[in-house]
């Protein structure tokens, strides 16, 4: 790749390089990765890939120091949500600098705190290194924070890991203690075919997936009411939605299939898991019973899409202290959208995020992040450097 070619001089050139590489997560990572393992190799830095299980994609990890003691890990996805259909003034896939802004795909989520970090290392490794500093960097996590869990399997099983972890999603470098986590599921309806005009000896599939999705939407309004609610968090209260929904062929045809995708983002305190045996013993009480009174065989089934658990830790807890310590900012936030800081926190890694850029960006077209933003998030690596040095 052309981009090994020349010397990384600052993180806005190492921003460049990466956001070239379209790691568009339905895309490999590997070409990436194979230029940062290049490019700390060239700094001493030995590498390891942790691949998923067709070996196209991939998570970074490597440490920066001594590796015979825990440290603290930098965090970050590689991969970026697609373009497709988005109406872009550049290239994506080329930063165009204007306006003290950086414009590309993955700018402000979140390529450029993976660019900082790493342009930043040949500085941290010049002195005496007392704790060392950890990179992770992981593949799929746009759909699903799924990359990252073959990383933390691997980490939480060895006698030295992480002691903390700092996520840099972008929060505006504020410190984010705590997320909403989401459970997600297909619920597949299997009905019985039948001509429309003989509707009495068919199960209309379709109806009964519309009744099970007004059952979620009375979930989602009992939420709302009642709560519980978490006024930090917005909105403060866990949301139900459904976002997808294909059934039926002709109209004439009672239909026999339709499927459905729903989603909890639920407080970090609420058990996704209890709400979606909700829905099913609803179902199973109140809906199936008519479909097999008509025709054995007919039916829900539900398959787990993805759950990304919710992120709650205390606001003593040394990993925040520490976050707010190196912004210098005495307040912390949590937010609404989920991050992989809850499967580290489950995996044994104490995490918090804090990252340059905004998530207002975060996903849309002429996607951007102000250089303010990138010169905060060094300030902030720097004074982690102090501390991290010996002496
Ligand atoms: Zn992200």
């Amino acid at each position: 790749m052309q981009c090994t070619l020349r010397p990384v001089t600052n993180s806005i050139d190492m921003i460049e390089r990466l956001i070239a590489f379209d790691t568009t997560s339905r895309n490999s990572n590997l070409e990436l990765m194979d230029f940062v393992g290049a490019y700390l190799e060239d700094l001493g830095v030995a590498s390891e890939l942790v691949h998923n299980d067709a070996g196209t994609k991939a998570n970074l990890y490597a440490t920066l120091g001594p590796t015979d003691r825990p440290g603290i890990a930098l965090s970050g996805h590689t991969d970026v949500v697609p373009v497709d259909g988005q109406d872009w003034d550049t290239d994506p896939f080329v930063v165009d600098a204007r306006d003290e802004r950086l414009y590309g795909r993955g700018t402000s989520d979140m390529k450029s705190f993976i660019g900082i970090c790493l342009a930043l290392a040949p500085e941290f490794l010049a002195r005496d290194i007392a704790t060392p500093l950890h990179l992770a960097f992981s593949y799929d996590e746009e759909v699903g924070c799924l990359g990252v869990r073959g990383l933390i399997d691997a980490l939480a099983g060895r006698p030295i890991k992480p002691s903390a972890v700092i996520i840099g999603e972008p929060t505006m470098m504020n410190v984010i203690r705590a997320h909403k986590g989401k459970l997600s599921t297909r619920c597949c309806v299997r009905g019985h075919e039948a001509h429309s005009s003989l509707s009495h000896i068919g199960v209309n599939a379709v109806e009964a997936a519309a009744e099970a999705v007004a059952y979620l939407k009375g979930m989602a309004r009992r939420h709302r009411d009642e709560g519980p609610f978490d006024t930090e968090l917005t909105p403060s209260y866990t949301t139900v939605h459904t976002g997808t929904i294909h059934g039926g062929t002709a109209l004439n045809i009672v239909p026999r299939d339709c499927a459905f995708e729903f989603e909890f983002r639920h407080l970090p305190e609420d058990d996704p898991h209890a709400l979606l045996e909700e829905l099913r013993r609803h179902v199973s009480e109140n809906i199936e019973p008519e479909m097999h009174a008509t025709e054995p065989g007919t039916g829900f089934t539900f398959e787990p899409m993805s759950h990304i658990p919710g992120l709650s830790t205390d606001e003593d807890a040394e990993v925040v202290q520490l976050a707010m310590a190196l912004t210098g900012r005495n307040t912390t936030g949590k937010v609404s959208f989920g991050t992989e800081a809850g499967l580290f926190q489950n995996g044994g890694m104490p995490a918090v995020v804090c990252g340059p850029g905004s998530i207002d960006q975060a996903h849309k077209p002429n996607e951007f992040i102000e250089r303010d933003q990138i010169t905060q998030c060094e300030a902030f690596l720097r004074k982690l450097f102090e501390r991290c040095w010996s002496g």
